[in-house]
């Protein structure tokens, strides 16, 4: 039994790597032990190529398959690129959870390589200006995340049909600023619950 892919609702998650570009506070791997609704997703060795596949056996039978374990997949990007490569050839809606930051840590832009790859991006934007986000993130590039983030979200419109940000429900964040930034660039946006108290499904 591996933890490299887990089962929610009619949809299969890949747990690629526990690696991040952030290190927010409230981040639930911390917090819940690595466990996740019945998983367990603290990763003792990042997965290969065919070690994922080998996890997701029959992957037309999910609404979608979603990047997003306890890190960030981008962090393996020439992974998430062959993973990719495999379930669009099988026909299936591919979405990736990133914190964004992606074209800093590559300096470059990765998003063309994504294109035809990934249908759905979905952007976590914790702040509604870059001194609120490096205090509530704790961001690998500080308060410059903030505006990288906002680049790669609007870079994104060019290679992926469908680019959302989406922002946690914190009890000290303005969701309604985040909202309103995703609406100026011109992308959708999807609050998320704030995971407090560990949840077993
Ligand atoms: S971006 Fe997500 S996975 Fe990374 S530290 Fe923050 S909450 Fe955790």
């Amino acid at each position: 039994m591996n933890n490299y892919s887990y089962k929610y609702g009619k949809n299969l998650y890949l747990n690629i790597t526990n690696r991040c570009m952030m290190a927010c506070p409230y981040c639930i791997k911390h917090k819940w032990a690595g466990k996740f609704r019945g998983n367990f997703l603290k990763l003792d060795k990042e997965p290969t190529v065919q070690q994922v596949i080998n996890s997701i056996g029959d992957c037309t039978k999910y609404n979608e398959i979603i990047f997003c374990g306890y890190g960030d997949a981008l962090i393996r990007l020439n992974e998430v690129i062959e993973i990719s490569k495999w379930l669009k050839s099988n026909k299936v809606m591919v979405r990736i959870n990133t914190a964004g930051l992606a074209n800093r840590y590559y300096n470059k832009n990765i998003l063309p390589q994504l294109k035809g790859l990934i249908d759905v991006i979905s952007i976590s934007l914790n702040g509604s200006n870059p001194q609120e986000h490096n205090k509530l993130n704790n961001p690998m590039f500080k308060e410059e995340s903030f505006n990288e983030i906002l680049n790669f979200a609007k870079l994104a419109k060019y290679d992926i049909p469908s680019v959302v940000i989406t922002a946690v429900e914190l009890p000290e964040l303005d969701v309604a600023k985040v909202k309103e930034i995703a609406k100026t660039i011109g992308v959708h946006f999807r609050a998320r619950p704030y995971l407090n108290e560990y949840e077993e499904y």
